[in-house]
């Protein structure tokens, strides 16, 4: 690789560079404010993404992780009950159930949009029905929203709580038919949980996140749970934690907010580029877009023949990819006690093993991306054996 040719998999400098100014204009004033936890600047952040995301309520904390826990917690979910959600997601989707003291259960993924499959998930509840199932997470993973419709629909029937972890999807977008209209990502359920990790689509400088909903009552819990359980300066009516958004954070993310449709857009266009100039490429299957929905391209990701030979391939041409994720949650040695096993949730495990995520920023310059295309394009020709579709 010659240096300075390099295509790196994100690219977290150019936005603060482009941003400069602005960020440290918010910073500063921040600083001289003194108010550092909590605040003017906090309580304005949260009304800004509460109305990005068409949700009532938003209450900021310490990360993504804190805000699907917290969500878990305030709406009762706590010792014996299930929550049923994905393997292939991060592992925090899992953790957040785990330390609200549930049980995670799994449901597989469809195999086209790699998530929740609905079918999945009412068979699950067919077989299973003397489970204390009390909710259902599901996971907008790469920034597509689930078939939230479908959801609903088995979550009512069954008397479940709807979940949604947003993690990836800030801004997503899914046509209800059922309500005709479309919805954003973090209104549909009784919470939503959203990470400003660095990366994200919206990503804070430092560790951050937000809970949304329309539930005043689950709002006003997690406004106490993220502060050591008080309604009041030292009066603690619950058990809580110390998982605040803090105020520079907040004043950053108000600035970076400003922009992420127009981010998001890029994202989108970059998408289409990939869809279209990688259609003809048998050995990959570009990600589907069904038209209920508005992905945000948190990561674009591709099944792959030879995957593990794309990638060193891509490496070896300067280009950074990534694996989300290389080992579905249930087949993680440190959730052995899950008492799951190889072959539970096939459509998860063989997707572990063929999906590869390409560059995908909103700064990625045309012809960075043709560099990708044709790395790509060129890995699959050169190859002797023809390796048939995907
Ligand atoms: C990033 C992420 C989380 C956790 O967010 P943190 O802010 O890192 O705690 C949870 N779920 C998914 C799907 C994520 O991508």
């Amino acid at each position: 690789m010659k240096p300075g040719k390099g295509i790196p998999f994100v690219d977290l400098v150019t936005p603060h560079v482009e941003l400069e100014g602005e960020l440290l204009e918010a910073a500063r004033s921040v600083l001289t404010s003194g108010m550092f936890i909590g605040g003017p600047v906090v309580e304005q952040f949260e009304r800004e993404f509460a109305k990005f995301c068409d949700a009532k309520f938003c209450i900021g904390v310490s990360s993504g992780t804190d805000a699907l826990r917290f969500a878990l917690m305030a709406a009762g979910i706590g010792q014996g009950d299930i929550v049923l959600t994905v393997p292939n997601t991060f592992v925090a989707t899992v953790e957040a159930i785990l330390q609200a003291g549930a049980k995670a259960h799994f449901v597989d993924i469809d195999p086209r949009t790699f998530n929740m499959s609905v079918d999945a998930l009412r068979e699950y509840l067919r077989k299973h029905a003397s489970n204390k199932v009390k909710a259902v997470l599901p996971v907008h993973l790469y920034g597509q929203m689930c078939d939230m419709d479908g959801i609903r629909k088995v979550a009512e029937e069954y008397g479940l709580i709807v979940f949604e972890d947003a993690c990836q999807a800030h801004g997503s977008e899914y046509f209800s038919a059922a309500d005709n209209e479309w919805q954003k990502a973090g209104s549909i359920g009784r919470a939503g949980a959203f990470s400003f990790y660095p990366g994200k689509n919206l990503g804070a400088c430092g560790e951050a996140g937000a809970v949304t909903t329309n539930d005043e009552t689950i709002a006003q819990r997690i406004r106490m749970i993220r502060d050591h359980g008080q309604n009041k300066k030292y009066h603690h009516v619950m058990e809580g934690y110390n998982g605040r958004l803090d105020a520079l954070q907040a004043a950053l993310l108000s600035i970076k907010l400003r922009h992420l449709d127009g981010w998001n857009a890029k994202r989108r266009e970059a998408a289409r580029n990939y869809n279209q100039r990688l259609a003809g490429v048998d050995a990959i299957v570009t990600p589907p877009e069904p038209e209920w929905s508005r992905s945000v391209y948190h990561l674009y990701v591709v099944r792959a023949q030879n995957r593990d030979d794309l990638q060193q391939h891509f490496q070896e041409n300067g280009i950074a990819t990534g694996l989300h994720y290389p080992i579905p949650v249930h087949m993680q040695s440190g959730y052995a006690e899950l008492g799951f096993r190889q072959g539970d949730f096939p459509h998860s495990e063989l997707a572990s093993k063929q999906i590869l995520s390409l560059p995908m920023y909103p700064q990625l310059a045309a012809h960075q991306q043709d560099h990708v295309i044709n790395t790509l394009v060129q890995f699959y020709q050169s190859r002797a054996v023809h390796t048939g579709t995907i």
